[in-house]
């Protein structure tokens, strides 16, 4: 289970760039886990968890001590609308097993890659989480290894065994920035979100709906930024809609290399995926007519077919792809943010950004992603040096904004180690140091995860 050192590099980053060291790397059986954390508290040794390492904010890069991937982890059953699904299974498999069942497992974080123990840990979403919410919605039951080397089971419900102090939430409708600490105090919530640093999850129950039967899907084009957010409020509304995912004209300048087709006029544009199940009336037309209302470009791409949802999915996802390419050309690392507000604080927080970015960072920056949560990702491309200096603090701005309006510092990627340095700025001393005993009284020696959400010591 144990791998001949020295730990390969492909394990040290993770997709945000950031780099870390390990002496040591286990690939255990489920069966094995129990015997290295026993190992490790015996030795006092800090575990690191790694997934697939899609993270973008450095979780599952060590920073030292020893390695324990998930990827052996890999049962996939499922039996009517439950999946019992191991922490290393790839979100790809499991979309893939519960659509032979015509199931559909609700939260779609675009990267597939990405494992379901990471998805968990960070408690993730994405395009579809307008309408599913978050990774947590979905978690039935938990079997976690605990750094005492037990291995427990918890159900959704059962609540957590030891004296906690409750911590507020933000009123945007995604936020994964620090434990989950509400009643009903639930140990699946405490688990989902929590980044690694509290217990490995080995495998996770999750629950399944009835895949819907007819989708339509469309990327509908703008002139320009205003009249696509003026489109935004007003189609949160539509019934049954499950995506409404945003594209800034720099997202459109990135993706027009791959995609000539992109019309030329556009300078925004809005993803959109409704249900039709049930759903009375013409809904291509009602599409047609919103068009219009919209001041919505006549080159729009709509479609009804897997093919056409499977052609947007990957429009959509190679946007972050693109980004983060670019990122590592310039050499700056990843500069973008996942902060949401709420809902009614999103043209605020819209225009927060573009007053800001237009001044300092003119053409070198994008805005894309899950604008129906008002959460998008900003993502800063430097042009120059001084636009280098100057972006950690301009997000450090932004993060501020986004925490005035309501909002949270981490909507779905966490804060890993790269923006542990935001918690303070949502959470009070106080309310960190309520974060700090939970991670005490399940890691006293605090050996998982180091680095990663909180400060050591805490
Ligand atoms: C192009 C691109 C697009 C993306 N789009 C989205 C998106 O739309 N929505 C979204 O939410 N995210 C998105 N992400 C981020 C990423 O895919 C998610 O954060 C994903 O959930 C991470 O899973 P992973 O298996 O890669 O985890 P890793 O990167 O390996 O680890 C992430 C964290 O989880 C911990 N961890 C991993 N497995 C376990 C386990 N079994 N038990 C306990 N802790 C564990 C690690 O220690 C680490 O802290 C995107 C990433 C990329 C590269």
């Amino acid at each position: 289970m144990s791998v001949e050192p020295p730990v390969p590099d492909s394990w040290l980053e993770d997709a945000s760039g950031y780099r870390g060291h390990a002496d040591r790397l286990f690939v255990p059986t489920k069966e094995e886990v129990a015997e290295v954390l026993r190992i490790a508290t015996g030795e006092a040794c800090p575990v690191t968890i790694s997934g697939a390492g899609t993270g973008v904010t450095g979780g599952r890069c060590a920073d030292g001590g020893a390695i324990l991937s998930t990827d052996r982890f890999r049962r996939l059953d499922i039996v009517e609308n439950v999946a019992f699904v191991g922490a290393g299974v790839p979100l790809s498999d499991l979309h893939a097993a519960a659509g032979r069942r015509r199931l559909l497992y609700p939260p779609d974080p675009t990267e597939w890659t990405a494992s379901v123990g990471g998805s968990i840990a960070t408690n993730a979403s994405g395009s579809r989480s307008f309408l599913y919410g978050s990774t947590r919605r979905w978690i039935r039951a938990l079997t976690v290894a605990l750094m005492d080397g037990s291995i427990r089971r918890f159900r959704r419900g059962e609540r957590i065994d030891f004296p906690v102090a409750p911590l507020p939430a933000p009123r945007a409708r995604k936020h994964t920035a620090g434990y989950y600490l509400r009643e009903p105090f639930d140990w699946v919530d405490l688990f989902c979100g929590s980044e690694g640093t509290l217990g490995v999850v080995l495998e996770a129950e999750l629950g399944l709906l009835a895949a819907p039967e007819s989708l339509l899907t469309g990327v509908v084009f703008f002139p320009s930024a205003p009249e696509a957010l003026e489109a935004v409020e007003l189609w949160r509304a539509i019934p049954q809609l499950r995506m409404l995912e945003y594209f800034d004209g720099h997202s459109l300048d990135l993706l027009r290399a791959r995609y000539a087709d992109i019309p030329a006029g556009a300078g925004a544009a809005l993803l959109v995926e409704q249900i039709l199940d049930g759903l009375e009336g013409d809904p291509v037309e009602e599409w047609l007519d919103r068009l219009v209302a919209a001041d919505g470009l006549e080159d729009s791409w709509f479609g009804d077919a897997p093919s056409d949802r499977e052609r947007f999915r990957v429009f959509r996802h190679t946007l972050p792809e693109l980004v983060n390419e670019r990122v590592r050309q310039l050499g700056h690392g990843k500069l973008g943010t996942d902060f949401a507000v709420p809902v009614e604080q999103n043209r605020a927080m819209m225009d927060f950004y573009e007053e800001n970015l237009r001044r300092e960072f003119g053409e070198s920056y994008c805005i894309f992603g899950h604008i129906g949560d008002a959460h998008v990702h900003v993502n800063l491309l430097p042009g120059d040096r001084r636009q280098a200096e100057r972006a950690p603090s301009l997000l450090i701005e932004f993060a501020r904004e986004a925490v005035r309006l309501g909002g949270t510092v981490s909507a779905e990627h966490g804060l890993g180690k790269k923006k542990a340095h935001l918690l303070p700025l949502e959470y009070s001393p106080e309310q960190i140091a309520a974060m700090c005993a939970v991670k005490r009284q399940l890691d006293p020696q605090w050996l998982l995860g180091r680095h990663t959400l909180l400060p050591v010591p805490c």
